[in-house]
Parts: structure tokens; sequence; C-alpha cells
């Protein structure tokens, strides 16, 4: 009988509904840091690495585990510090928890499309210090019946089309380098698939939502910030390198954008002070990456990352995969590679 329990190294706490399950599966060990020295330091002998966003899990630190890492579980959807490559290479399996969260961050960026149009960062601010006077500062406007651009309409994309169209009857049009079949539109009113330049030029509200990647890196710069109109709101809860801060500081200095709100920054934790949106109030909303940091998203993808660990430590297939090494494997192997 086999006796081993495995090693789970995690970097991350989270929900019990997942911490629950991984230790009474295996021995769960909580890493003492995130930089790369003591990932090194502590993965040796791991089965499983547990992850969030924090930490760069490339081949040294899969090296560093040796054989016995079988696979790392991303509680969380983006993945792009993780080098997937290295790991199907090594034979290790990576799983996420795509769509464990995708009501939570499309609610966020609707909070903040109203936050912004309403100007409540500065009118809380002014009540706070007893102006009650500036109620008449800010003409706010309503959301219904706006254009809203969504740049990636993946899982969020489109949930964040459907409560726009839905609830505020918001004219939803997307870009997207994948084709979509009509049913994923029809429940965001229609949306129209329109190219970047057309969705940039005639959007009042635009959401970035998608994976960090050379395709999407810097996607809203200077070039492309000419591009939008002037009373547009724009919001990033995807990733930070999607976005240029410095050239949206500057478009919301020459009032070429009217607000900007994110969830997420090019360097995380963002530098404060010196970083160039922190500390404004009057058309910025920012949050510390907190999106899915709701109860339901917790819970979804602490249980459903931790379940795909186990399986895959049973060696089940898991639900969620993000590569396959076996295919890769078994196909070199028919190549004689
Ligand atoms: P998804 O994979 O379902 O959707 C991403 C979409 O973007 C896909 O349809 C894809 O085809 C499209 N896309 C890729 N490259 C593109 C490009 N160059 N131009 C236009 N479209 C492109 O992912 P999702 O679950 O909707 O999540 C989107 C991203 O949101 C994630 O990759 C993650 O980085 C981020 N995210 C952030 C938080 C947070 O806490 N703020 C939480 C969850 C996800």
């Amino acid at each position: 009988m086999n006796t081993h329990k495995p090693v789970i190294l995690s970097l991350t706490k989270m929900h019990e509904a997942g911490l629950g399950l991984l230790r009474e599966a295996g021995n769960l060990k909580m890493s003492s840091g995130w930089d790369q020295a003591t990932i090194c330091r502590e993965i040796p002998g791991a089965d499983a690495l547990v992850i969030r966003t924090q930490g760069e899990i490339n081949a040294a630190v899969m090296d560093a585990a040796g054989p016995s890492l079988k696979v790392i579980g991303r509680h969380g959807v983006g993945f792009d510090h993780v080098d997937i490559d290295a790991a199907t290479e090594r034979g290790i399996q990576v799983v996420y928890t795509p769509g464990a969260n995708l009501e939570s961050v499309a609610e966020h960026a609707i909070s903040m499309m109203i936050a912004l149009s309403k100007f409540f960062m500065p009118s809380i601010e002014a009540l706070k210090q007893g102006d009650y006077f500036a109620r008449t500062k800010w003409m706010g406007r309503d959301i219904k019946g706006r254009s809203l651009g969504i740049i990636g309409f993946g899982r969020i994309g489109k949930r964040l089309g459907e409560i726009a169209y839905q609830a505020f009857d918001m004219k939803v049009q997307y870009t997207d380098i994948m084709d979509m079949p009509k049913h994923a539109t029809e429940r965001a009113g229609g949306a129209q698939r329109v190219d970047l330049d057309t969705l940039l030029a005639t959007s009042e509200y635009i959401s970035l939502h998608v994976p960090l990647d050379s395709s999407t890196r810097k996607l809203i710069n200077r070039e492309t910030l000419a591009k939008i109109r002037p009373d547009c709101i724009l919001l990033n809860t995807c990733r930070g390198p999607v976005v240029d801060e410095l050239a949206v500081a500057e478009a919301l200095d020459e009032s070429r954008l009217f607000g900007y709100g994110a969830d997420v920054y090019e360097v995380e934790p963002p530098p404060v002070p010196g970083h160039p949106l922190i500390g404004r109030t009057d058309n910025v909303i920012l949050t510390p990456h907190n999106a899915a940091q709701t109860e339901e998203s917790l819970i979804n993808m602490a249980q459903w990352m931790a379940e795909d660990v186990l399986r895959v430590l049973q060696g089940q297939q898991p639900r969620y995969p993000v590569n396959n090494p076996q295919a890769v494997a078994a196909a070199r192997l028919k190549l004689g590679l």
C-alpha cells in the first residue's frame, strides 16, 4: 500500500474550502515568502505547488523542485507569471480556475463605471472635509444607453456585456482575436464585433478583459489613447502591463480621457509615492487587485483549484488544465524526438 502523502507547497493563503481539501489529502506546507530564493529553498521534494499572483514560477523554480513536482495549481485566472512551456517540457501539469471569479470581476468593472460616472470619489472626499456644498461641483452622468467597448470578449468580457445590456441597456461592442458564435453575443444585446480602431473611437466606456501576453502588452498606449473619445471612461481589471500608465496620466491631464479605473498595475505592488495615478481622486478610481476578493470567488477558486490538484496527484485528468504535458510527451515519442 502506498502511504506517501503528497507534499503540497502553497505560496498563498486561501479559503478553507480549498485548504481543507489539500490538508486532508497531503502534507500541506506554507511557504515563508514569494521571492525566487525562498521558493527555490522550500520547494525541493514537493509534489504540488499552489500559487496565486505572487511569485515568478519559472524553469529555475521547477528545477529546484526536482522530479517530484507533478502539478502547479493556480488559484485564479491569469497565468502570465508561470512559464507554461517550461512546465510542459518537464511533464508538469498546470491547472487554473477559469470562470471561478467572473461575476466578481464583471461586477467590479460595473462598480467602477458607476463610481466614475457619478464622481463618487471626489464627492465622498469633499463631504469628509465638511464641504457639503461641493454637491453641485461635478456634473455626473447616467450610463443607461451609452456605448460600452469590451476588449477581450471571453468569460469576464461576455458577462460584463450581459450585465451592461440587461441592467443598463448599454450598446455593447467588442473586439477579440477569436470568432464568437452568435449565441455568445445574444445575452449582451447582440453585441457588435468591431475592429479595435472603431471600438476606441466610438465607445463612451472601454473595459479591458484580455490575458497578458505579447499581443496585449501596452495595448493601451499613447497611440491607442489618441484614438479614444475625450468623454471615454477606461477600465482595466485584467492585467496592469496591458496599459501604459504614464500615457493614461498624460491623457487625463490633457482632458483627452474622462476617467480611469483600475484594479491592476504595471508593477505590483505599485510604488507609492511615485505612481503616476495613485493619489488622484477627481477622475480616477483604483483598487489594490482585489476584484476577485469576494466570498463567492474565494470559495470557487480555492475549491476548484484544490480539487484539480488532487485529481492530478491521483493520476486523473484535471477539469481545468492550462497545458497538456502528456499529449506533448506522447507526440514527441511518436516522432522519435
Ligand atoms: P478568457 O480567456 O475567458 O478571455 C480572454 C479573451 O481575450 C479571450 O476571448 C481571448 O480570445 C481574448 N484575447 C486574447 N488576446 C487578445 C487580443 N490581443 N485582442 C483581443 N482579444 C484578445 O479570460 P477571462 O476569464 O475573461 O479573464 C480575462 C483576464 O482577466 C485574465 O487573463 C486575467 O489576467 C484577468 N483577471 C483579473 C482578475 C482580477 O483580480 N483583477 C481576476 C480574474 C481575471
